[in-house]
């Protein structure tokens, strides 16, 4: 037996995972899952690989206000159980800031440790989750390797003009750049594209990555040529809370004029902005497109504006356009952004044939449209899972470090 490699993916607002089988080539997840809704109310609902729904019930009492920690120490003996008698071989974690010294998965020392802390000011929504993750399954196992793939590493094939700011020099060399996220997403509809476009998947390809937190990529090859997100996750489109792209000065003109601190500055751009700070209603998208507000509808107005502007802005990164991708919740689902946006780039040549698009089709582009228009899933915890079998291709880990050691039975503390 192969044993089996746990996948975990620590949101801001919501916990996903997957138990893949451990072995090559990496197979469609024995399970999946996620607890959503974290800091509101936790709602926990897990798949088997047949799609459906396991053990319901499971973790109904889950504590609103428990942190991402509790939330893993109780997931963990429940995954145990689900697993139970197979090896557990890694555990791998969607980690959002490798800085510019992490360009590829790796294998997690307290050193490396060490460093992805120092990255938390760069992501402060995400980063400390992740790290609470890795340290929840060392607590719980200390035994167990694990791994990291970060969500920048993808964008490291960008050229020095996508990654610079027009900063003093200095400011360059110490870091100061644009980073990209949502690699891991971008990675694994990379690795799709051919099946469904041939060898047009190698051309010029805008990724819509549209969810709660949203970006743009342009691919090149397959490869990262310019992202929406920059130094920090902040930057580019409007997303469900965050702001994205906004003036320098009006951070300035806040401070001075205003007196705010830079910890109420934060509050307000990560987590106060976007949909829920245009509509003052929600960040969701969905429940925005049932609201008769109008500023509801103005706040999909601006987010679907925005996104156009951020799409037609990447276009210089890879020369022109031979096709188009929506991926992540609001990409997947909802038919309004997808014609509102498209809507705005009509003048490219795209246009949408309605009834696909309503559908959630995965080809929803018109036959007069110039290029194709696709509808594509994510599934960031599959590059995870490819990166552990890439680590730990016989189920042992090339290991740095001692605390690690190879491969561990669960505990399920039966
Ligand atoms: P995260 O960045 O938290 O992973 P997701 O990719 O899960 O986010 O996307 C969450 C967003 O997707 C929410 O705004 C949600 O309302 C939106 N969404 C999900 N399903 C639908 C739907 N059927 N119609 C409109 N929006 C939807």
């Amino acid at each position: 037996m192969k044993g089996v490699f746990l996948i975990l993916n620590a949101g801001s607002s919501s916990l996903k995972f997957a138990v893949h089988e451990a072995g090559s080539p990496v197979t469609p997840p024995l399970l999946r899952g996620k607890i959503s809704g974290l800091g509101t109310t936790p709602v926990f609902s897990a798949q088997d690989n047949s799609g459906a729904d396991i053990d319901p019930g499971a973790l109904a009492a889950l504590e609103p206000d428990s942190n991402h920690e509790t939330l893993i120490a109780d997931l963990l003996p429940w995954l145990a159980s689900r697993i139970r008698g197979q090896p557990l071989v890694a555990v791998g974690h969607r980690v959002v800031h490798g800085g510019q010294h992490f360009d590829a998965p790796v294998l997690i020392s307290p050193e490396v440790l060490r460093q992805l802390d120092t990255f938390v000011p760069l992501a402060p929504l995400h980063q400390p989750h992740n790290l609470a993750a890795i340290r929840a399954v060392a607590k719980w196992q200390p035994a167990i390797p694990q791994i990291a793939c970060f969500d920048t590493s993808f964008h490291r094939s960008q050229n020095r003009l996508a990654e610079l700011f027009a900063l003093p020099r200095d400011l360059t060399n110490a870091g100061v750049v644009r980073y990209g996220f949502h690699g891991l997403s971008y990675e694994y509809i990379a690795s799709i594209l051919p099946d469904h476009l041939g060898e047009r998947a190698s051309g010029r390809m805008i990724v819509a990555h549209l969810g709660n937190g949203s970006s743009i990529c342009a691919l090149k090859d397959r490869k990262s040529a310019a992202t929406s997100m920059g130094f920090t996750a902040l930057d580019g489109l409007m997303m469900g809370c965050r702001c994205g792209t906004l003036d320098p000065g009006v951070i300035l003109y806040l401070m001075q004029a205003k007196g705010m601190t830079a910890p109420v500055i934060e509050a307000l751009l990560y987590t106060q902005s976007g949909l829920l700070g245009v509509s003052g209603i929600s960040n969701d998208m969905h429940v925005l497109q049932d609201s008769d507000s109008p500023h509801a509808k103005e706040a999909i107005d601006l987010y679907c504006y925005r996104a156009a502007c951020g799409l037609a802005g990447l276009l210089p990164s890879i020369g022109g356009l031979d096709g188009i991708v929506f991926t992540a919740g609001i990409g997947e689902n909802s038919a309004l952004v997808r014609r509102l946006i498209c809507g705005h780039l009509s003048w490219l040549g795209i246009s949408l044939n309605d009834d696909a698009n309503d559908r959630n089709a995965t080809a929803i582009g018109s036959t007069q449209s110039k290029v194709p228009v696709l509808v594509l899933p994510t599934n960031e915890e599959v590059i995870v899972a490819r990166a552990c079998h890439a680590l730990l291709p016989d189920g042992r880990a090339q290991r740095p470090q001692e605390q690690y050691e190879n491969t561990a039975q669960i505990d399920t503390g039966q």
